[in-house]
């Protein structure tokens, strides 16, 4: 039976597509730049292989798993690591010993003009664009092969993503003979928005500023340290500030992120890494004080363990109960916005400039020109 899926049950990992044998499937972004698998009929010949391995299901594996995953609060010990990454540099430290065991690491960066893609590294810098978080769906077209490649020809491989990728990747490489030098990292979720957005969202900035965009970072902990949401844009030759309400409100995520399986402690990687939030109120509270950064690690199989041992040295943390460090993305899926629908006609029907007005407006229009208030002073030094 070939795959045949609704909306909400397909989170576009692109693993149907690259494993059929006969090449009858191909991603197609809607109108969001979401994408979806169309069947070829003509090509098909009915063999099943990709539903059997879309892993976008509530019965996905995790047999490798312990019984319940270990929990630590840490981050890195060196500071200007956690300054350069989205919580405690979790994803630096496991990386690092990756690479320094000749390994290579697969995770979210950027293709043209910072289109969110899965890219392939080999070394510090090539990983180091991977850092900080990247809220918009990323493009995993062509990594399962690169994977594949590495392991036939016995490299180690880390792969880094949202569960759901990280599940397809377990997934598609189940009975690869190799399977042992695959390590496998998941992030805590609540969900992504999508390309199309994000694109006529830095389209609309440029305009705005008439210059190009040099730089992004959708959580920019150098303003208002680890728990705020400012994103920084900076430009050929000056540096603002904004906050976008669009991409924080759920309006705009995959119907499959309301309905994701894999929002609880039956992780599909060795390790997950998340923000700890809530740590004020763990025994790791020491570790956040700062408001600079401190991960959560969940130690999920064996291999897990091993990993995190291999690495401890260069952390600080402090082992915690399940019990305090409990997120809402550990135990249901994000709530799509009750106009998420709405949203979606109207954008199809009049573009980013119509649903930022209708729909973003309290968010992005009051708090840009608040910050950028407040920013005056240093948007002028930046210009000089
Ligand atoms: C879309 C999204 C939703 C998230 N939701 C939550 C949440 O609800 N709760 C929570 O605690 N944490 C969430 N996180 C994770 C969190 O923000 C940090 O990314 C994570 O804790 C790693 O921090 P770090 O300092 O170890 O990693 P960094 O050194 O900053 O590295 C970032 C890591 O995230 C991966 N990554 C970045 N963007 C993407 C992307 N678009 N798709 C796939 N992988 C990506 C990179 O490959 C890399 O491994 C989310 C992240 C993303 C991208
Ligand atoms: S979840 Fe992935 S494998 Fe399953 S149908 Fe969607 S793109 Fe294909
Ligand atoms: S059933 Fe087989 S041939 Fe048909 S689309 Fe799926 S993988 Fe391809
Ligand atoms: S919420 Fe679930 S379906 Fe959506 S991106 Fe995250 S892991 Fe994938």
């Amino acid at each position: 039976m070939r795959i045949d899926k609704h909306k909400n049950d397909c989170c576009g990992c692109t693993l149907c597509s690259e494993i059929c044998p006969k090449d009858a499937i191909r991603m197609k972004p809607d109108v969001m730049g979401f994408l979806y698998p169309e069947v070829d009929d003509s090509r098909c010949i009915d063999c099943g292989l990709c539903a059997k391995y879309c892993a976008f299901t509530p019965t996905y594996k995790t047999e490798k798993n312990l019984p319940q995953p270990i929990a630590y609060g840490g981050k890195h010990k060196d500071p200007a690591n956690i300054a350069k990454s989205q919580s405690g540099a979790a994803f630096v430290a496991l990386s690092d010993y990756i690479l320094s065991s000749g390994g290579v690491v697969y995770g979210a960066g950027y293709g043209e003009h910072f289109r969110v893609v899965h890219k392939r590294a080999t070394n510090e810098s090539g990983r180091d664009e991977f850092r900080g978080s990247k809220y918009v769906q990323s493009d995993m077209t062509g990594v399962y092969a690169s994977i594949r490649e590495d392991l036939d020809n016995e490299r180690i491989v880390m792969f880094t993503g949202t569960p759901c990728q990280t599940a397809a990747v377990s997934s598609c490489f189940a009975r690869h003979k190799l399977r042992q030098n695959l390590y496998l990292m998941d992030i805590v979720c609540h969900g992504v928005p999508g390309p199309y957005m994000w694109e006529a969202y830095l389209q609309f900035l440029e305009k705005k500023q008439g210059e190009k965009l040099t730089k992004v970072n959708f959580r920019d902990k150098g303003y208002k340290g680890w728990h705020s949401h400012v994103e920084s844009f900076t430009f050929a030759h000056s540096h603002t500030y904004t906050y976008t309400y669009l991409f924080y409100s759920h309006i705009n995520l995959r119907y499959s992120c309301a309905n994701c399986p894999y929002t609880n402690l039956r992780r599909t990687s060795d390790v997950t890494v998340a923000d700890f939030w809530g740590i004020e109120k763990s025994q790791a509270a020491h570790l956040g004080e700062d408001n600079k950064g401190c991960s959560l690690f969940l130690l999920n199989t064996p291999k897990g363990v091993e990993w995190f041992g291999k690495i401890k040295e260069n952390l600080l943390c402090q082992e915690v109960r399940l019990d305090e460090c409990m997120q809402p993305q550990l135990m249901h899926p994000a709530e799509l916005h009750k106009k998420r629908d709405q949203f979606e006609a109207d954008y199809a029907k009049y573009g980013f400039a119509y649903v930022r007005r209708k729909y973003g407006n309290v968010g992005i229009n009051r708090i840009e020109n608040a910050i950028k208030k407040i920013l005056r002073p240093v948007i002028k030094k930046y210009k000089r």
